[in-house]
């Protein structure tokens, strides 16, 4: 099965793929690769973090060299799930090429749908274990005395401060909200309630996906 999961910053995209990584498809998200690379001091890093810390996107061509990469890797040749790309009508356009010459395409799109006003809550209230990359939520779900239950310590993300999410959340819909119609055109859409709490978002995927995907 070949996944994307999509929705603006906040939307649960990561929460989810980890839940989906159960079905044992390699969970691919850029942000996760760029943020790795930052904390290597490699020269993509320090390309990455001058957009990461702006709220901009990475520009296309470096992405999409990394995604495609990496969906060569043998893991990936029967099925993935994208987290965070795409989030261009470039980089749409171009992982369609990059399919369609391996002679497969994706499966189906899932767009988490929530309001402004939760994602902004949702996103300066997250913390992210430094250790494990668990994510938590001061507002929800934060664990006694501020530390992972792996016993990492949790840290807010540096694109997670407020000013930085405004920017973010003005890039989704300039740059990546009009994919939704490119993929809704396509018939490769699907529409989650993403504002539920993580598990119940989890039940709505499991059953999009048994309803819309044969194999599942
Ligand atoms: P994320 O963890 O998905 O919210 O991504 C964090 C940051 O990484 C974004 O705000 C962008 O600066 C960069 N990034 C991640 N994925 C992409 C992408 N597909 N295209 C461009 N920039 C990206």
């Amino acid at each position: 099965m070949r996944i994307v999961l999509f929705g603006p910053p906040g939307a649960g995209k990561g929460t989810q793929a980890e839940k989906l990584t159960a079905y044992g498809l390699p969970h691919i998200a850029t942000g996760d690769i760029f943020r790795a690379a930052v904390t290597e001091g490699t020269s993509l890093g320090r390309e990455a973090k001058k957009y990461m810390d702006s709220g901009e996107l990475v520009p296309d061509e470096i992405v999409e060299g990394i995604v495609f990469e990496r969906l060569s890797m043998p893991d990936a040749a029967s099925g993935f799930i994208l987290d965070g790309f795409p989030r261009s009508v470039h980089q749409a356009e171009a992982l369609d090429g990059f399919l369609e010459e391996r002679g497969v395409r994706l499966d189906i799109v899932l767009n988490f749908v929530v309001e402004a006003e939760t994602i902004l809550k949702r996103l300066t209230g997250r913390r992210t274990c430094s250790v494990c990359g668990i994510i938590y939520n001061i507002h929800s779900n934060l664990p006694p005395n501020n530390t992972c239950k792996c016993g990492g310590e949790l840290i807010e993300r540096d694109d997670d401060k407020e000013e930085t999410v405004l920017k973010r959340i003005e890039v989704y819909w300039r740059e990546t909200e009009p994919l939704i119609s490119y993929y809704r055109s396509r018939g490769l859409l699907a529409d989650i309630d993403g504002s539920l709490e993580p598990e119940d978002v989890f039940g709505e995927v499991e059953k999009t996906l048994k309803l819309r995907l044969k194999e599942f």
